[in-house]
C-alpha cells in the first residue's frame, strides 16, 4: 500500500500556533478530511487539495473514509483543531482501524501534534498548570454523566488543578452549573476559575471568578475552564487581568 495519512491538529485557532510539521503535511496532502469548520481553517493550497468537509458527527464514520481514501492511494490529512489525540480523531482513527480492514495497518498513519486548547488557554492566564493537573472532558456524548461526577469528584480529592474540555451545549445547560456545586461539596470556595474563551486567537478573553461565585453564564463551546488546586493564585496588576499561576513547590519558599 502506498497511501498515507496524517492526522494532525490545526492548533487553537491563530495560524502561528500551527506547527510547521502540520503546514507541510497539509501542502503534501491531496485530500483533506474532516469538520467543515477546521477544513475551513486550511488555506487553499497550490495544489488545490481535494475536501471532504463534513458535519457528520460520527467521527468513526470519518475515519473509515478517511482510510478508504488512504488506501486508494491518496495522501489523506485528517483535521482537528488544537492536539488530534486530545478528545478528538486521531483515537477515532484507531478504533477505525482496529475494527476495520487488516490491509489498513499496513498504511503509513502518522500523528502530527498541536497545541490542545488547555495549553494555549493556561498561557494565557499565566502559569496555571505548574503544579499537577488533569483534563477532564464535560461532554457525555460518550460516557455517562455519573462518569464525569466520579472523575471530578477524585479530580478535586486529589488537589489537581482540573481543566475542562466541552464545558457547555446547547444540549445539556445546567450540568456545568452541577459540576462547580459538586467541586464545591470537596474543594475550597477561595479556588481560582479562570475562564478563557477563544485562547490562541486575537479574539482570546479571561473571565475569572473564586469557585463560591463560579457560574456558567457565558459559557459557550469555545470555552476552557481552568480550576485552580489549592496552590493556585492571582497576582494582581494595574490596569490587566491578573497573572494566574501555580507554584511549583508544595509549599511557600521563604
Ligand atoms: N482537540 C481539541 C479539543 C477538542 S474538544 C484540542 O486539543 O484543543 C473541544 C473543546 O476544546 C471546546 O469545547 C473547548 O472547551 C476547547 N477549545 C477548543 N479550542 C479552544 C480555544 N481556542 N479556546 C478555548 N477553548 C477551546
Amino acid at each position: 500500500m502506498t497511501g498515507k495519512l496524517t492526522v494532525v491538529g490545526l492548533g487553537p485557532g491563530g495560524a502561528e500556533l500551527t506547527t510547521p510539521a502540520v503546514t507541510k503535511a497539509l501542502a503534501e496532502a491531496t485530500d483533506l478530511v474532516g469538520y467543515t469548520t477546521y477544513i475551513d481553517r486550511v488555506p487553499e493550497g497550490a495544489r488545490g487539495q481535494r475536501r471532504h468537509a463534513s458535519d457528520n458527527r460520527v467521527e468513526v464514520e470519518r475515519a473509515r473514509h478517511a482510510l478508504e481514501l488512504a488506501a486508494e492511494g491518496r495522501t489523506v490529512v485528517v483535521v482537528s483543531s488544537g492536539d488530534p489525540g486530545v478528545f478528538a480523531m486521531a483515537s477515532a482513527l484507531f478504533e477505525a482501524i482496529e475494527t476495520g480492514e487488516p490491509a489498513w495497518r499496513a498504511l503509513d498513519i502518522r500523528i502530527e501534534p498541536g497545541v490542545t486548547a488547555m495549553l494555549a488557554a493556561a498561557a494565557h492566564a499565566g502559569a496555571p498548570l505548574g503544579g499537577d493537573f488533569c483534563a477532564i472532558s464535560l461532554s457525555d456524548n460518550l460516557k455517562s454523566w455519573e462518569t464525569i461526577e466520579r472523575r471530578l469528584e477524585a479530580a478535586a480529592r486529589g488537589d489537581f488543578v482540573i481543566a475542562l474540555y466541552n464545558p457547555a451545549s446547547m444540549a445539556r445547560p445546567g450540568q456545568l452549573n452541577r459540576a462547580f456545586d459538586l467541586l464545591r461539596a470537596v474543594k475550597s470556595s477561595e479556588t481560582v476559575v479562570a475562564f478563557v474563551r477563544a485562547a490562541g486567537t486575537p479574539d482570546a478573553r479571561l473571565r475569572l471568578a473564586k469557585l463560591a461565585d463560579a457560574d456558567a453564564a457565558g459559557v459557550d463551546m469555545r470555552t476552557m475552564i481552568l480550576i485552580g488546586s489549592s496552590r493556585t493564585r492571582a497576582i494582581d496588576r494595574p490596569e490587566a487581568d491578573p497573572w494566574i499561576y501555580t507554584p511549583r513547590s508544595e509549599r511557600d519558599v521563604a
